[in-house]
């Protein structure tokens, strides 16, 4: 049988730009082909993304990142007009980030037209085996029941990656997986993930919750929203604009979001501060996802922090010595090989560093979505 071998072209829509990467993908293998970033997007971003991508290879599938999947989508799906409508249901949870992924498939159809396939990939899939008990604000159960007010998390394509890697990593299988996965870059989020499975996390029905980020409070006192509104006479709405962009670590430096810019700035009180509370907040989510599990064997760091920064690393561990980790400073400090243990071999629970790929995720999801959907990989083949 001839095996499958996909070019597909991963687009995550943000705001204002279309990051994209061509990915050669197999069952066993991939390359990444080339990678890049337009704005906006419509006919001319399409025009520049086959451009860029032309000498790199063809583009036989097209894979998107979706941020919001709401209770519906619990893994990645081929679109269609009836998935595309469902996506677009969610909007409403996720006013912020879906109107740019939808945005951003309608543009994908239109351009690339209806027979090349295209798969949508959810930040929020992962998250679908949480408990009742996890995923439930302590509200009037109505709530929950007009309006799907509950936790659905985020990052999901970044933990499943790490929980992967780690299992690979260390051999072991997906019974066996059971770590605290901590996604730190400019959005910041924990899962708690035992035998494989999401079973907590730290972002809710937005990504608002949770770890101190660099612009999001995280968790906060909900009075305090009413409190703010009242003193600056703002609406519930530009409230939460400001925990989602004023907020965090540029809200408490007063002077970036940006971590790499803190840690420069020893003798700024403020800045150390911040610093020093976004470690704590993850700390304190370690501590309560150990409960969550029953423990863990690990905690892996992830995200532009989590990957790149020994001394933030370090901060958190400092002081979880009592569940059985010490970070080894030696291999903490350097970057080789990318995925590594960083803690000693005698710690009880383990600290790794892996560099998360949600863009591989994701072309893999697309080949498998399509397999599923076309059978063998000869019909596949000759139908592409
Ligand atoms: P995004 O969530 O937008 O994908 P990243 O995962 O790239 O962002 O993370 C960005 C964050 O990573 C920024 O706060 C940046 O300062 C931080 N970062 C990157 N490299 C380092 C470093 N060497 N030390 C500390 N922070 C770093």
């Amino acid at each position: 049988m001839e095996v499958a071998v996909l070019n597909v072209l991963v687009l995550n829509a943000g705001s204002s730009s279309l990051k994209f990467q061509l990915i050669q993908i197999a069952h066993e293998s991939q390359e990444r082909l080339c990678r890049g970033e337009v704005e906006h997007f419509g006919n001319d971003a399409f025009k520049r993304i086959l451009d860029e991508t032309k000498n790199a290879g063809e583009i036989d599938a097209v894979g998107h990142r979706v941020v919001h999947g709401g209770e519906r989508f619990s893994e990645s799906v081929a679109i269609d007009d009836e998935v595309l409508k469902q996506i677009e249901e969610c909007v409403d949870l996720a006013p912020l980030h879906n109107p740019a992924s939808v945005a951003g498939i309608r543009a994908a159809r239109t351009f690339f037209g209806p027979d090349k396939p295209q798969v949508a990939v959810f930040d929020t899939a992962f998250h679908h085996t949480l408990p009742q008990h996890a995923y439930l604000y302590a509200i009037p159960y109505r709530l929950y029941e007009s309006y799907r007010i509950r936790r659905y998390g985020f990052h999901g394509t970044s933990h499943r990656y790490v929980a992967q890697r780690y299992r690979k990593l260390r051999n072991v299988p997906v019974e066996q997986t059971n770590i605290i996965s901590l996604h730190l870059g400019n959005g910041c989020s924990a899962a708690a993930i035992r035998a494989g499975k999401s079973i907590d996390t730290s972002m809710g029905m937005t990504p608002l919750e949770g770890l101190v980020m660099g612009t999001r409070s995280g968790d906060l006192d909900p009075a305090v929203v009413a409190f703010i509104a009242e003193k600056e006479h703002l609406s519930a709405h530009d409230v939460e604009k400001l925990l989602n962009t004023e907020s965090g670590l540029l809200g408490v430096s007063g002077r970036s979001s940006d971590m790499r810019n803190l840690a420069q700035h020893r003798d700024d009180a403020r800045a150390q501060l911040a610093i020093e509370m976004f470690c704590y907040r993850v700390r304190k989510y370690i501590g309560a996802y150990l409960g969550a599990m029953g423990g863990a064997d690990a905690i892996v760091f992830t995200g532009g922090i989590g990957e790149n920064s020994p001394e933030i690393r370090a901060r958190i561990c400092d002081g979880l010595q009592f569940a059985g980790l010490t970070i080894d400073t030696g291999k903490n400090n350097t970057n080789d090989p990318p995925d590594r243990q960083i803690s000693t071999d005698a710690s009880t629970l383990a600290a790794y560093c892996i560099r998360t790929d949600e863009e591989l995720l994701i072309a893999q999801d697309t080949l498998r979505c399509i397999m599923a959907r076309n059978g063998t990989d000869e019909q596949l083949r000759g139908r592409l």
